[in-house]
Order: C-alpha cells, then structure tokens, then sequence
C-alpha cells in the first residue's frame, strides 16, 4: 500500500489549493463533477516546466490536455489519436493547439547521436523531421539555434499529422468547426508564439513537400 505520509507537502499543497478555489466558487468543484466542455486540445511536451493550464491561465475543466516527450503525434500512437478522439467526437472542442517549447531536452537529444535506450524508438519520430528539413540547419552555426529550429519545425510536422488523422479528416468532412495550430513556448520569458499556421478545412492542409513558412528560424 502507497504511504501518503511521505509525501506531506504535495497533500498539505493540495488542501490549500482546493480550498483556494472554492473561497473564490463555493460551488465550482461541484459544477465541475457534473460536466467538462472544454473549448481546446492541447497537445504538449511532458517537461515539467511547461505546464499547459497555467500557461494559458486557464481553470480546471478549460482545457483538455495530451502531454508526451517533445509534443509527438505519431501516426501509430493509440493513447494520442484516443485523446484526439474524445476531445472532436465527445467533448467537441473547437481548436487543437500542438505546443513546443525552445530547449526542448527530446528535440536535443534526437539531434544528437547518442544512444539513450528505448526512448531513442520515440526520438526517431524527431530525426525524421530533422531529416526532412536538413537543408535549413546547415546555416546554422550554433547547436541551441539547430535545437530550437527543430523544435518549431517539430511542432509544425505533428499538428499537420493532427490534420492527416481520420478523426479530424472526418470532423471537416461533417462540417465541425474544428482549427488546428502550432504554437511554441519560451521557457526563458513564458511567453507563447503562434507559428503562422492555421488548418481549419481539408483543403488547407500543406502538402508534405510545401515550403516552410517564412518566419521559421527567428526568434
Ligand atoms: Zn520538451
């Protein structure tokens, strides 16, 4: 049996943040238990240093959340298309937002050669980005520049594998409003940018081989 005792200061924390809340909504927890209809996805990094809800100052129940290692949306990942699932055919949210963030520790490490164990299966999803788009790191001098390159261009890829599942596809093709973005984060200020594209329609998905949008690359 887990000892809750030896973690008194996440227990004691969690006391005083939901009585917090309801010294603000005597009634929100209750209101909260009886539905959610969030507007937004949000697909993000695991790191801990990027924590969607705050990010975006939004409550509980706001914003329905996927997190993994370097914001992935792999084709073959049932737990991701699961979340997507729920939140456009249930819960019927309006935008999904697949957000970076600079310095992104899985987009480094799949820059690198090192070997890292299983998680490198996962990174392979990364390389194959940096892969695609090796002809624009070659002017870059800088290891943290090609880093944080790939992060936008990571981001860019998984929301427009976002656009190419059939939950989305399927979602425009009945006529649900439904936008995807890619946004990134930067650890250093907390401050959110939007990369420039949005696909709201099966008709607006780039092509694999479209050109990158202009402002890629410049912080
Ligand atoms: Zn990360």
């Amino acid at each position: 049996m887990c000892d809750h005792h030896l973690l008194p200061d996440l227990f004691q924390s969690n006391q005083r943040w939901a009585q917090r809340i309801k010294d603000q909504d005597p009634e929100f927890f209750a209101k909260l238990a009886q539905q959610q209809s969030p507007e937004y996805l949000w697909i993000g990094c695991a790191d801990s240093r990027v924590p969607a809800n705050e990010i975006v100052d939004l409550l509980p129940g706001e914003l329905f959340v996927h997190r993994n290692v370097a914001n992935v949306v792999s084709h073959n990942d049932f737990n991701c298309h699961s979340v997507i699932q729920y939140a456009v055919e249930v819960l019927k949210v309006k935008h999904i937002m697949v957000v970076g963030h600079y310095g992104c520790g899985g987009v480094r490490a799949a820059l690198e050669d090192a070997s890292h164990g299983l998680i490198d299966n996962w990174l392979r999803n990364i390389k194959d980005v940096y892969f695609k788009h090796e002809q624009h790191f070659r002017q870059l001098s800088s290891q943290d520049e090609r880093v944080d390159l790939l992060c936008e261009l990571n981001v860019m890829e998984q929301m427009i594998n976002v656009c190419h599942t059939t939950i989305v596809q399927n979602a425009w093709r009945a006529g649900q409003e439904l936008h995807v973005h890619g946004w990134i984060y930067d650890i250093q200020d907390g401050i959110l940018k939007d990369l420039g594209l949005c696909v709201s329609a099966l008709d607006q998905i780039p092509s694999y081989h479209a050109p990158l949008p202009a402002q890629l690359g410049c912080r």
